[in-house]
């Protein structure tokens, strides 16, 4: 049934013959993937801690009517690309395609915005789109975003949260070649006048559209600015600008936003085209992108939403957030050839002769793990000889082995894998000898904290509200 090659005893396994595969499109997260997720998430939490944004993570289903109603029912994501299904009772749910709508749905249903404001919160967490499944477009992907609710309508937060983005991005080693675009797409009172004059100029123009285009022109017109195809982009080159048509305050707003931009020192470029594909946006939209690529590769990409909370049946509240695609920064940050550090290398493998051996391996394993040292074993292995492979293969700098005669003597072997020198130790100088070798900073000591004693109920319901 298998090939077995015979030089490294690797199978060979046709992949026809595997009985299940992974949804099309959603993939696995091999621990080498793992290693870029955990940096960059140890980013975005140093990041966001030092400016007070705290995690949330909202469930991967929410009822179908949230998307359709603040994402918008004309765009890509609701008429295209959402894993809808009906629950048992024939409730319609979506596994969340995006952030906003739910954490904006928690605000509400939990009063946060009872709290002091602003609550500013980030999610890193998976999403679901169906679409087609190409270099960098997943059906399953991450997303990393920040969403600050309840904050001034000041454009001094929407530059505060580039400059975020910014920090993060420079961060991951992607800020070289990136020019942030940004763009105010005006608010209620004067986007539908916008919006009529786009479908004016448009109007005479229709036969020349892709056939999307067409249809967006009747049902979302700002997202003919940003269509890819080459003749609608030619004609969105001359369409009338939304920043042309901002009302006094928009104006005001989108003007005041270049200043803090300006003041710290990151580099923009006020772009017409890019107004987000998603309805709920109002004023400034913007997008991270990589000069030489243009368009076809934004990071990624954010904006103002003063009208969502109110429209969903919440106190009017100011907001502003933007949404991270965690592959795509990987891809990028693989593409500059940008590795990051890991701490998944094997220092010591225990290697053991017998049932006689392995009762003292047990604990010589576990006070090494104790002390921070990565240690592996095969103790269902009886073979010395295909240990010491194994070890070589998994990369362990040191073995220890104990066979028989070592348990007898109550010593072990200490062995130098990278140079093949091996010496006899007394059982108990193992520890402290390869406590020498590794040094403290080599050890991994990592500790989540130290427990407190909550004392009274109170003390108890600040720390968790679900789960008691
Ligand atoms: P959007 O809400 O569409 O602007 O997406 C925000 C970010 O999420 C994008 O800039 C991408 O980095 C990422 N993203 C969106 N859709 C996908 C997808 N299908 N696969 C992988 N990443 C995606």
């Amino acid at each position: 049934m298998f090939q077995v090659k015979d030089e490294n005893s690797q199978i060979e396994l046709d992949q026809e013959q595997i009985k299940f595969q992974s949804p099309r499109g959603m993939q696995d997260l091999l621990p080498e993937e793992h290693r870029y997720f955990t940096f960059i998430k140890k980013v975005v939490r140093h990041r966001c801690r030092q400016a007070g944004i705290l995690r949330i993570t909202t469930p991967v289903l929410e009822p179908t009517e949230l998307f359709v109603r603040t994402v918008g029912e004309d765009t890509d994501i609701v008429t295209k690309e959402m894993y809808t299904f009906a629950d048992k009772k024939g409730r319609s749910l979506t596994l969340r395609p995006e952030g906003t709508a739910g954490v904006v749905r928690a605000y509400l249903q939990n009063n946060l915005f009872n709290r002091p404001q602003p609550v500013d919160l980030y999610y890193f967490d998976p999403m679901w789109r169906y679409e087609r499944p190409q270099a960098g477009r997943y059906r399953q992907f991450w997303q990393f975003g920040v969403e600050c609710l309840g904050g001034e309508n000041d454009p001094a937060i929407d530059a505060q949260i580039m400059h975020l983005g910014w920090k993060i991005i420079s961060d991951l080693g992607l800020a070289s070649d990136i020019e942030i675009q940004i763009n105010s797409i005006g608010c209620p009172k004067c986007r539908p006048q916008y919006l009529e004059n786009l479908a004016n100029y448009y109007e005479d123009k229709k036969h020349t559209l892709c056939a999307e285009c067409k249809k967006r022109l009747e049902t979302n017109p700002m997202r003919l600015l940003d269509c890819k195809n080459e003749d609608c982009q030619l004609l969105a080159q001359n369409a009338p600008k939304p920043t042309e048509h901002l009302c006094q305050e928009c104006s005001d707003h989108f003007q005041r936003l270049q200043e803090f931009l300006k003041v710290l020192e990151l580099p923009f470029n006020i772009n017409p085209r890019v107004v987000r594909g998603l309805d709920y946006y109002t004023k400034t939209v913007f997008e991270f992108w990589d000069k030489k690529k243009q368009g076809a590769a934004a990071l990624f990409g954010g904006g103002r939403y003063d009208t969502l909370v109110e429209q969903m049946g919440g106190p009017a509240t100011a907001a502003v957030g933007f949404g991270m695609g965690v592959e795509r920064l990987i891809a990028e940050m693989k593409a500059r050839k940008i590795g990051v550090p890991h701490k998944d290398k094997v220092q010591v493998f225990v290697a053991q002769l017998g049932h006689e051996a392995k009762l003292k391996c047990l604990p010589l394993i576990s006070a090494l793990r104790n002390e921070g040292i990565h240690t592996m074993n095969s103790l269902g292995h009886s073979a010395l000889k295909a240990q010491l492979k194994l070890a070589d293969k998994f990369g362990a700098e040191w073995a220890v082995i104990i066979g028989d005669l070592e348990v007898q003597q109550d010593t072990a072997l200490l062995r130098d894998m990278r140079i093949g020198e091996q010496q006899i130790l007394p059982f108990d100088q193992i520890i402290p000898t390869l406590l020498n070798i590794f040094t403290e900073e080599q050890r991994d000591t990592y500790t989540p904290g130290e427990l407190e004693w909550l004392e009274t109920e109170n003390d108890l319901k600040n720390n968790s509200i679900y789960f008691q």
